[in-house]
This record gives structure tokens, sequence and C-alpha cells, in this order.
């Protein structure tokens, strides 16, 4: 198949001018990513003058031809660098104006001799720094450093970078061995590789945008809003994996409920309530453990599963939340009321996350009857459902601090 290089051109200026329309009009579903979405599309609308201007190029002193076509694509390609950068919140502006006068400069006083040899290679340096640079801070990127459509768009710069590495010091190589010819190729092999990065390269940005999206999405849905820890529905999914990945190891599980919650909303108002709800999430997760899954399962009702933590530890980890919650409430500033949790441990026998809940819901149930404030658990042959009734309980801990 022969494809001339004019048909190239038009092709390349068609596919940027789908792609930068396509991405300003999903810039609207993306608020919060719209001065990425929009840097990048005003990337492409510069590399569709750049290439119209190349198409004239002829017509144009050199200065104003090929010098001003290189000008106009290296913007376009430190704005792809920008919206990169944009990702994680910088801006590279100065330097990016350096850059363009810099070699605004270098066009006006060396381009304009060597007019061939600046065009058909030494223009190719500055592009082949400018993606390499992209490329490097999309690798580097800790915003999008857990996203899977990551690795696409580093290699879509990266690729473009090496296509015009070979332009800068291998095509040279080759016309001297083979002769003039190998300009047309490579020129032919460039657009065509021009075609494949206008539609790629948005391509892999809105991939990231989407992806990020979703993520964020995902973690929101799992996430209970007031207190930030995870919700009843992100419990019980990763607390089914801790206990399918557990290997043996001990796990425990203790069950929350903030004690005459109804009380302090209704004497101090509901945004006094939230403040409580907020002040015992904070204590939890200080006291629980860093690899404690703690959530908040609903109203005033909270639980942890506490991975490689024994009956005992456990017991004094309650015991600890009790205790620091109290204080905390009694200090905290403005909160103008006191607050107290009750906590069940769940017993050293249970296994499946149903019987524990269930174990620790009795346990729980107890420290309530028992005068709240303080950590209880049921011993293994206990009768879950009546608590007070059976006379084998045992209180393994009340909470020293009194916060009432
Ligand atoms: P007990 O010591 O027996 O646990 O009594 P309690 O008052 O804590 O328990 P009860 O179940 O009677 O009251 C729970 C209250 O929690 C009732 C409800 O209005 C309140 N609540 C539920 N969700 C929220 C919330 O998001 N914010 C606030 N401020 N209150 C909430
Ligand atoms: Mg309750
Ligand atoms: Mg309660």
């Amino acid at each position: 198949m022969q494809i001339d290089l004019q048909t190239l051109w038009y092709l390349t200026v068609g596919t940027l001018l789908v792609s930068a329309s396509l991405l300003l009009w999903e810039r609207q579903a993306h608020p919060g990513r719209a001065r990425v979405i929009g840097v990048l599309a005003t990337a492409l609308f510069a590399f569709v003058l750049g290439s119209m201007l190349a198409m004239n190029r002829s017509h144009f002193p050199v200065a104003l031809g090929m010098g001003a076509t290189n000008i106009l694509m290296m913007f376009g390609y430190l704005l792809v660098l920008n919206a990169s950068a944009a990702l994680d919140g910088h801006r590279y502006f100065w330097s990016s104006v350096a850059a363009l006068s810099f070699l605004a400069i270098v066009w006006a006083i060396a381009g304009t001799h060597f007019p061939a040899a600046f065009w058909n290679h030494v223009s190719s340096i500055p592009i082949a720094l400018t993606c390499g640079l992209t490329a490097w801070i999309l690798l580097r990127s800790p915003t999008i450093q857990q996203l899977r459509s990551r690795p696409i768009a580093v290699s879509i710069s990266a690729v473009h970078t090496v296509f015009y590495l070979g332009r800068a010091f291998i095509a040279p190589v080759l016309v001297q061995q083979y002769g003039q010819d190998i300009i047309s190729i490579v020129g032919k092999a460039t657009m065509y590789e021009a075609v494949l990065y206008s539609v790629a390269m948005p391509m892999s940005f809105l991939m990231i945008i989407r992806e990020e999206e979703k993520l964020q999405l995902l973690r929101m849905s799992q996430t209970d809003q007031l207190t930030g820890l995870a919700n009843r529905h992100a419990f019980f999914e990763q607390a089914d994996r801790i206990l399918r990945e557990r290997h043996g190891d001990p796990v425990s599980l203790l069950a929350f409920d903030l004690d005459h919650f109804k009380a302090i909303n209704d004497r101090h108002g509901h945004p006094t309530g939230d403040k409580v709800l907020q002040l015992f999430a904070e204590t939890a997760r200080e006291e629980a453990g860093p690899d404690a899954l703690i959530a908040r399962l609903g109203g005033e009702e909270f639980a942890a599963l506490l991975p490689r933590c024994d009956h005992s530890q456990a017991l004094s980890r309650g015991s600890a939340i009790a205790s620091r919650f109290a204080k905390a409430a009694a200090r905290a500033e403005g909160l103008k009321t006191r607050a107290t949790v009750s906590i069940g441990l769940a017993a050293p026998d249970c296994h499946d996350l149903a019987g524990m809940l269930a174990s620790a819901d009795g346990a729980l149930y107890r420290a309530k009857a028992l005068g709240r404030n303080r950590v209880e658990t049921t011993g293994p042959n206990e009768l879950l459902l009546q608590p007070q009734a059976d006379p084998l309980h045992r209180q393994l801990r009340v909470v020293a601090t009194e916060a009432s």
C-alpha cells in the first residue's frame, strides 16, 4: 500500500481534531480534571496548527515555516508535559516559556543556516527530551501510581521519545549510508506514528482520569462519610477476605455501641452527637492497631476486626479504646458532654464472621447490662442470646475510668 506524505499530514490533522473535540466533550463530565483535559485539548489544537503550517511551510521563509512549525509542535508537547504534571497539581509554566524562547532563538540564529538538518534531525531533540520528561512524570506521579492505565500512558510517551531520538541520531547515520531516499521514508514513518500518537496519547489520559474517578467512587461507596471509617458494606467485604486469608493466625472482633447516645443528641443536639461519633472514630483508629479493620456499622454502632490479635490482646485494645474515649470526650473542647462506649469481644472459639458478630453482640449486651463504659466477652460455650441469664458469664475487664 502506498500512502503519500501529504495524505498522512491530512490524516494527522483529522485525528488530532477528532481527539481534541472528544477531549473537550469529556471535559464537561470531569470537572475535577477540567484543567488537565483543557491543557491536553489545547496541546492537540497546537499540533493541528503546527501540522497545517508544516503542510504549507514551503510558502514561508525558513524561520516562519519550519521554525514556527517546530515551535508550535514544541508548544503542544510542553502542554502535554504540563497536563501530566497537572495530574499531581504541578505547573511548569515559566520553564516551558523559557524552553520555547530558547528554541525560537536557536531557530532564528542557527536553524535558518541549516534548515534541512534542523527540520529533519535537530528539531527532534527537544521533542524527545520533552516526551521523555512527560513519561518520567507519569511514571513517578503519586496520584496515578495505583492505576492500571499508568503503564499505557508512560509507554506511549516513552515510545514517542525513542522514535524522536531515532529521528535525531539514527536517521542521519542511515541517510549517510543509504542516501537521501531515507528522508522520505523517515518522514512517512514519522507521520504514521503521529497518527497513532494523536489517538493513543489523549485516550491514555482519559483512561487515567476515568479510572481515577471510578476508584474515588468506589472509595466513597466503601467509606462512612461522617467518620471516614469503612462502612457496613466494606466491613463485610473486607472482613470476609481477612478471615479467608488468616492462615491460622488469631483474629479478634470487637463490637462497640456508644452509651446513652440518644440522650446526648436530645440534650446537646445532633451536631454534638456527630462530633462524638467522629471523636470515637479517631480514638478507635489510634488504639485499635495499624492493621485493624474498623467500621461504622450504623448509627452509633461500630466494629473492629483485629488480624493477628489474640483474645487477651484484643481485650486490652478494647479496654484502651473505652478508657481513652471516655477521657477524650471529657477533655474535648466545646463538646459540653461526657460520652462513653460499651464493647463486646467475640469469644475466641468463633471462626466465621457471623459467629464472631453474634458472640461480640452478646458480650456487648452484657456490657450494657453491667453498667456500660466497659469491655465484656463471652466464654466459648456461653448462651449468646441471653448473656444475663447465663451463670457462667464472666466479666473480664471493667474499664476503670468512669467518665460520668
Ligand atoms: P444505649 O446506651 O443503650 O446504647 O442507648 P443509646 O441511646 O445509645 O441507643 P439508642 O439506640 O436508643 O440511640 C441511638 C441514637 O443514635 C438514636 C439516633 O438518633 C442516633 N443516631 C444514629 N445515627 C446518628 C448520626 O449519624 N448522628 C447523630 N448525631 N446521631 C445518630
Ligand atoms: Mg445502638
Ligand atoms: Mg448506644
